[in-house]
């Protein structure tokens, strides 16, 4: 029985499996506390829940799902193309936008190839590339951030790939969009990009950019969005990437036919239309990322300027304070994401929540490092 692990290649044994947020259910079980008293700001979910609309029409949908979904996402795709100016072929649906870097690694890297991402990037982007017995690549980060300079002079002639992470999760730096762009045009057409926009919903309108835009010029883009995020449908599993038709093509041929749920569709659809409940989601975040910066600042917690629905901040002294601090937050009913997986063993992240969990996080920290001492 021993050998049966050598079954799998050596880059799948080689795998250390993505590490999600503690679910509130678990910990409860843990320390025997109560769900209603435990605060998760761990996933970056959205603290408002999801749209009312979306619910109702999942409820709907309920009275459909003998049946198989629409697997080609008609009527979504046409709401998303309408909404981005976009033709439907330029679509690739989701099971979470997860599901489309997958897709797109599994259909423009083999065995042996390489793929470029940022130090503190995203933990799925070497992940699905390992799946695929490619190589990833990882460059230093710069302050946090992508240093697009240097992931440039890391391309080679194997490379196949790059993932950038912008807003970037757990840094949530930002890249500016002149020198993104100006990467873009420098890295050749035969390597893919991929611009991964989770968070770009929590973006001012300054600082959003027209990346859709691009593909024109740059056939060799991907940009994948979620309803994950600012949607409040992270349960649901549903995003989408946005590429030249060809490129689309090709990764919808090893998509799987049934890869959105029907209720998921539903959820989406009903999602786009509440353009009221993103905009609550929007201002609810500037307002809730003002309380927790400042709430750090007082306690004079250095942290990383965020343009996400979180923020990572760093606990000084000792590296073991960190972990000390994220197991007593844990027994005071509040979850949050530790990074040691992103090499920022001394930092953690928050998710923003709603004015009354940002409070209790701030207590609950302040307390926690006063432990310390
Ligand atoms: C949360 C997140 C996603 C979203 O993943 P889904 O599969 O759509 O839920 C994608 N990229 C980044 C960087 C994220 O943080």
């Amino acid at each position: 029985m021993e050998k049966i692990n050598n079954l799998a290649p050596e880059y799948i044994r080689a795998i250390h499996p993505y590490q999600p947020g503690k679910p509130i259910s678990e910990l409860a079980r843990e320390l025997g506390l109560d769900e209603v008293n435990i605060v998760k700001l761990a996933s970056n979910e959205n603290p408002l829940g999801t749209s009312p609309l979306a619910l109702e029409a999942m409820i709907n949908a309920l009275n459909e799902i003998a049946r198989y979904p629409d697997g080609s996402g008609f009527e979504l795709k046409n709401m998303l193309s309408q909404q981005h100016g976009i033709n439907p072929d330029q679509i690739i649906l989701g099971n979470g936008s997860n599901d489309v870097l997958d897709l797109t690694a599994r259909t423009f890297l083999k065995a042996g190839d390489y793929a470029i991402f940022s130090q503190h990037a995203f933990a799925v982007y070497p992940l699905v590339v390992q799946a695929v017995g490619a190589n990833g690549i990882t460059v230093p980060a710069k302050n946090y951030a992508h240093d697009l300079a240097a992931m440039l002079q890391a391309i080679t002639p194997a490379t196949r790939m790059v993932f950038i992470a912008n807003p970037n999760n757990p840094t949530g730096t930002l890249s500016d969009p002149t020198e993104l762009l100006d990467f873009i045009q420098q890295v050749p057409q035969s390597i893919i990009v991929v611009i991964d926009e989770a968070y770009v919903e929590y973006l001012p309108k300054t600082k959003k950019t027209n990346s859709f835009g691009w593909l024109e010029k740059h056939p060799n883009l991907i940009i994948t969005r979620t309803f994950s995020k600012a949607y409040g449908l992270a349960g649901t599993r549903v995003g989408f990437g946005v590429a030249h038709s060809e490129v689309a093509n090709l990764i919808n041929r090893i998509r799987q036919p049934f890869n959105v749920n029907e209720i998921a569709l539903a959820a989406a659809q009903a999602a786009l239309k509440d353009t009221e409940f993103v905009k609550r989601a929007y201002a609810l975040n500037c307002a809730g990322m003002q309380q927790i910066t400042k709430g750090l600042d007082q306690l004079d917690i250095n942290y990383i300027p965020s343009h996400g629905n979180f923020v990572s901040f760093e606990i000084e002294g000792e590296q073991q304070n960190t972990l000390m601090v994220f197991q007593n937050l844990l027994k005071q009913g509040v979850i949050v994401r530790p990074l040691g997986n992103y090499e920022m063993p001394r930092h953690l992240r928050v998710t923003i929540g709603l004015e009354s969990e940002n409070r209790k996080f701030l207590k609950s920290l302040e307390y926690a490092i006063g432990e310390l001492a």
